[in-house]
């Protein structure tokens, strides 16, 4: 009886929504905005299928980890999710809607012939590492970390989006697939097959993230596995075991290692930048898991405690 109100009552709300646009496309599913006719606010819903069709039932795993994640996530820079109405054999999750993604602002200003300002760089690479402290600090991590999940509003606030693929790390897993975080921005520690890894994936995806805000496009362009390994160690050097200890027990790498030669380096690749970012950039893509730079480490480099880095000073004087 209960539950019949509860499911009454869930399809009445979804009744006063009006789907309106189409937003973007997920691991799970379109996401639309939607208007609320009695409270008049917009939100963004994303439509997720159960399968089976039974709103009780088949709710898809991924989807059910986000959902419980982000409920207990309460930071302003984490995507706030409102509601979550399961009906018509669907689950519909509602979030806070933003404005645009990070991928849709950077493709955009590429095709104006624009750069993104360096004060907006900095401030949105601090605050996606502010929702990354926030999280890792909760032993959780993002592991799809990409422009896409990076939601933007119309005045320079950031939120962290989609942690279909977050999860509680601390106790040591089987891992059984590696195949995760999208590949230009997946750390070198998962191409190689490590199966600890943690925390650190997100720092690298960091790294991948800030390079493409100064570049404006994917920095490691790699188009497989082995592509974007070979990509990484010829713009950084192939690691060893004194940089990184137990590298060589990695079979991929055994494998690859000897034939790849350093061809560049990153303020090379990234003329652009200022030494600030190559610096924070650097220790963004340290090999070593252990040795990555944390998020709280990275909030304390002198790119965000500096008022003016020496790249806005020049722009300043000229
Ligand atoms: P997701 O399934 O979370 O990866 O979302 C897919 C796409 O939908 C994103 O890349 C955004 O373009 C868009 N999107 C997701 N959430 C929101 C939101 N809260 N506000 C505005 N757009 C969103």
């Amino acid at each position: 009886m209960q539950r019949n109100t509860r499911r009454g009552s869930d399809v009445n709300k979804l009744g006063d929504l009006i789907k309106l646009e189409r937003l973007g496309e997920g691991t799970y599913g379109t996401v639309f905005k939607v208007h609320n006719k009695k409270t008049g606010e917009l939100s963004a819903m994303k439509q997720i299928k159960i399968l089976g069709g039974d709103a009780d039932g088949g709710v898809p795993s991924s989807a059910v980890r986000e959902i419980s994640l982000l409920r207990s996530l309460d930071h302003p820079n984490i995507i706030q999710l409102k509601d979550i109405i399961p009906a018509d054999g669907k689950l519909y999750l509602l979030f806070a809607l933003m404005f645009k993604d990070l991928r849709q602002h950077i493709d955009g200003t590429r095709q104006q012939g624009n750069h993104l300002p360096s004060n907006i760089i900095r401030s949105y690479t601090q605050q996606i590492l502010q929702g990354l402290d926030y999280c890792h600090k909760r032993r959780l991590f993002h592991r799809d970390l990409k422009p896409q999940n990076i939601l933007l509003d119309e005045v320079g606030g950031l939120k962290l989006g989609d942690f279909g693929l977050a999860k509680l790390f601390g106790t040591p897993v089987r891992i059984t697939t590696f195949e995760i975080a999208t590949l230009r921005y997946r750390a070198p520690e998962l191409l190689l097959e490590f199966p600890d890894y943690g925390p650190a994936i997100d720092i690298w995806s960091v790294g991948c993230v800030l390079a493409e805000m100064i570049q404006l496009t994917p920095f490691f362009k790699g188009t497989n596995p082995l592509d974007q390994i070979h990509r990484i160690f010829s713009i950084l050097g192939t690691p060893r075991e004194s940089s990184w200890p137990g590298i060589s027990s990695s079979t991929i790498y055994q494998d690859i290692s000897y034939s790849i030669e350093q061809t560049s380096c990153l303020s090379q690749e990234l003329s652009d930048a200022s030494p600030e970012q190559i610096n924070l950039l650097s220790q963004l893509f340290c090999f070593c898991p252990k040795s990555r730079i944390s998020a709280e480490e990275a909030l304390k480099h002198q790119y965000f405690t500096e008022i003016f880095s020496s790249q806005e000073n020049n722009a300043a004087s000229s």
